[in-house]
């Protein structure tokens, strides 16, 4: 087998299978993270599928183990599970707010941080985050998402500074609205009030996502770090 070893989180379906088929095509040897469902279809696409809930430490180590038993360390790592629990703040509870915390700042924490063991042993290193326009722009009935997402910008930047002089690069993908299961999830109405804010006048495809984290993972990326590259057909210009 040729190519790095790219592990996706999230990677069975949505965005994160667009990013997983993207490397695997490329030739990478690329291992996807899934929570539940049968894995046969993803192993009959070449991908490896590992079974980790992110917000489990003990689940993200055996991920990990098995990932480097059949690839090798992980050299590109693209952190893109996450959740959604929308509601207007004074409705949100503690647990809403704290879960998709847990689940798409805190997850990212644990499986960036893994990953760099192998990495700084490798003397090199290539982190992409998944995160939001929202993230940028805020949302109403999203607090806890947008939070959660504006979080990974600090952090990614954080660790540039960190590990930059170790040849690690982290950089954060910011898409707009895509068309995955997360988007289909709203009504015709929250649909169609979005679309008018997309200058492209259209939701993305997740392969379009996909590209940005190829490329931030590439060679012809080697300079960039600390960036946050909007997908967002123009939603969020000037952030
Ligand atoms: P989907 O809802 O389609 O998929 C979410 C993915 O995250 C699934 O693979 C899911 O696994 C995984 N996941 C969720 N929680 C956990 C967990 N605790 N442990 C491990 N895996 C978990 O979402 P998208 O593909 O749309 O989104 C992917 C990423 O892109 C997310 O971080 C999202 O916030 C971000 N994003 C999405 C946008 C959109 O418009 N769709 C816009 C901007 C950002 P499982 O199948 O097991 O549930």
């Amino acid at each position: 087998m040729g190519g790095r070893s790219i592990l996706v989180t999230g990677g069975n379906r949505g965005i994160g299978l667009a990013v997983a088929r993207a490397f695997a095509a490329a030739g990478d040897r690329t291992a996807i993270t899934y929570r539940t469902g049968d894995p046969a279809d993803l192993r009959a696409e070449g991908l490896l599928p590992v079974q980790c809930d992110i917000t489990d430490p003990e689940q993200v180590e055996r991920a990990y183990k098995e990932v480097e038993e059949n690839h090798g360390p992980v050299e590109v790592l693209i952190a893109n599970a996450g959740v959604t629990r929308d509601q207007l703040m004074l409705r949100m509870s503690e647990e809403d707010f704290t879960s998709v915390i847990d689940t798409n700042l805190t997850g990212a924490f644990r499986v960036v941080k893994r990953a760099t063991f192998g990495m700084l042993r490798a003397k090199k290193g290539r982190v992409v985050l998944i995160s939001s326009v929202v993230g940028l722009l805020g949302s109403a009935g999203q607090a806890n998402y947008a939070a959660s997402k504006a979080g990974l910008v600090g952090f990614a930047r954080s660790l540039a500074r960190e590990l930059g002089s170790r040849n690690l690069t982290f950089n954060v993908v910011a898409p707009g609205y895509v068309d995955t299961d997360m988007t289909r999830a709203l009504n015709e109405e929250q649909r169609s009030r979005i679309l008018e804010q997309v200058p492209l006048g259209r939701y993305a495809h997740p392969e379009e996502i996909a590209a940005a984290a190829v490329f931030l993972a590439s060679e012809e990326a080697s300079y960039i770090t600390g960036a946050v590259i909007p997908v967002d057909g123009g939603i969020g210009m000037g952030h």
